[in-house]
């Protein structure tokens, strides 16, 4: 439609989810009228994230650090591994103030339609976690949709025979949404009554 760069910028942005032809154009046009500075700062910023942020080595979270400030905060409680699917749902359970542990991100969830299995998740590393016997609880904080509890469900049966205390949260989430936009009272709420897997 448009010519040269600002077509490829169209095209670039229109690449991004939730992103449509016509907000990818609305964003082109803002960007074209905004301040050199303005644009020049967030390219700089996408560059640095792609070259600063990498994933901790211990949980899976983002991180500008081998190991995130969560894993290696000492006052965090280690016994208690809350398990999800995305550094974003990190986020919303740290939001609720409700929980004090550590956390495992596994970067994504179980879904075949997806060709997602067991081994394309960070469930190895998860167990590696847990052969030490620190950790006491998990917690299966996946999202409350199928693929979500498929995965809790795959995961509550792979560690039946550890000893562990498995809890999965208390009801009253959206059904077949996503954790982050759960508000923090019902996701804290939904914490604070999480309920063992038998
Ligand atoms: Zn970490």
């Amino acid at each position: 439609m448009y010519e040269g760069a600002i077509q490829d910028l169209i095209d670039e942005l229109g690449r991004l989810p939730g992103v449509g032809p016509k907000s990818a154009q609305r964003i082109a046009f803002h960007l074209l009228a905004a301040e050199s500075a303005d644009v020049t700062r967030l390219a700089e910023t996408l560059v640095r994230v792609k070259t600063m942020v990498k994933f901790c080595s211990v949980c899976g979270n983002v991180s500008e650090s081998d190991i995130c400030r969560i894993c290696s905060d000492v006052r965090r409680d280690a016994t208690v591994i809350c398990v999800v699917e995305e550094p974003k749902d990190v986020v919303a359970v740290e939001r609720t103030r409700e929980f004090r542990g550590r956390y495992h991100v596994l970067g994504g969830a179980i879904s075949p339609i997806d060709g997602v299995g067991p081994d394309d998740l960070r469930i190895r590393e998860l167990m590696m976690r847990l052969r030490d016997g620190v950790v006491t609880e998990l917690i299966l904080a996946t999202d409350p949709n199928l693929e979500g509890e498929a995965t809790a469900t795959y995961l509550a049966r792979l560690v039946s025979q550890m000893g562990l205390t498995v809890t999965r949260l208390a009801s009253g989430l959206p059904v077949g949404g996503d954790l982050e936009y759960a508000d923090e009272v019902t996701l804290g709420r939904a914490f604070s009554g999480r309920r063992r897997v038998d």
